[in-house]
């Protein structure tokens, strides 16, 4: 959904992430594999990573940072929490 807001706060579900197919995954895995190595972070079952790190990611599968937040929530590699309450104005 286009009013969709990107998650604040980005948890990353590494053993969801490993059961999902590298067609889908692909660019997500490399990227937390990318950061694990940089902080030499190996054995966690979470990766937490930056809210730039999820702009860049919305760019690379070509979507809004709210849209990838809701298709990691909908891969369970978020959790359901991680998408912001809406506002009601
Ligand atoms: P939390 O942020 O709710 O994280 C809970 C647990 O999830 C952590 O327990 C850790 O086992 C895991 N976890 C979360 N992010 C990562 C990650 O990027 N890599 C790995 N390997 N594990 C992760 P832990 O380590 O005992 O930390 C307990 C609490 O201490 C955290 O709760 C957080 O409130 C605080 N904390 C730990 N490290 C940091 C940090 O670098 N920055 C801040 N601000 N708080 C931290
Ligand atoms: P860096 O960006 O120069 O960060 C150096 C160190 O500052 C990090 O060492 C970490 O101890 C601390 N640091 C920087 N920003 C944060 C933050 O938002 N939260 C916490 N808890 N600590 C922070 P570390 O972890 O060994 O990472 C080494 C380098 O690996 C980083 O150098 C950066 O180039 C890269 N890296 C690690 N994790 C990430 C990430 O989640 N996203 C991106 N884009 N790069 C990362
Ligand atoms: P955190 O450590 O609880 O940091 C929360 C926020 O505080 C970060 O959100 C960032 O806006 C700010 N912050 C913390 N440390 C630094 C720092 O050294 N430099 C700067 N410029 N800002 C800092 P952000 O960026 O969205 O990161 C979310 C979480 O991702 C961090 O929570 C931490 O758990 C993890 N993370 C991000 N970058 C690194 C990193 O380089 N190394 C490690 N080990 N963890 C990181």
């Amino acid at each position: 959904p286009s009013g969709s807001e990107p998650a604040t706060k980005i948890v990353i579900n590494l053993e969801r992430l490993q059961q999902l197919p590298a067609d889908k995954v692909g660019p997500l895995a490399r990227y937390a594999a990318a950061i694990q190595s940089q902080r030499g972070d190996y054995n966690g079952k979470v990766l937490s990573i930056r809210a730039e790190d999820l702009r860049s990611l919305a760019i690379i599968y070509d979507m809004t940072p709210g849209e990838l937040t809701d298709q990691l929530i909908d891969w369970g590699v978020l959790p359901p929490e991680a998408r912001p309450a809406h506002r009601v104005d």
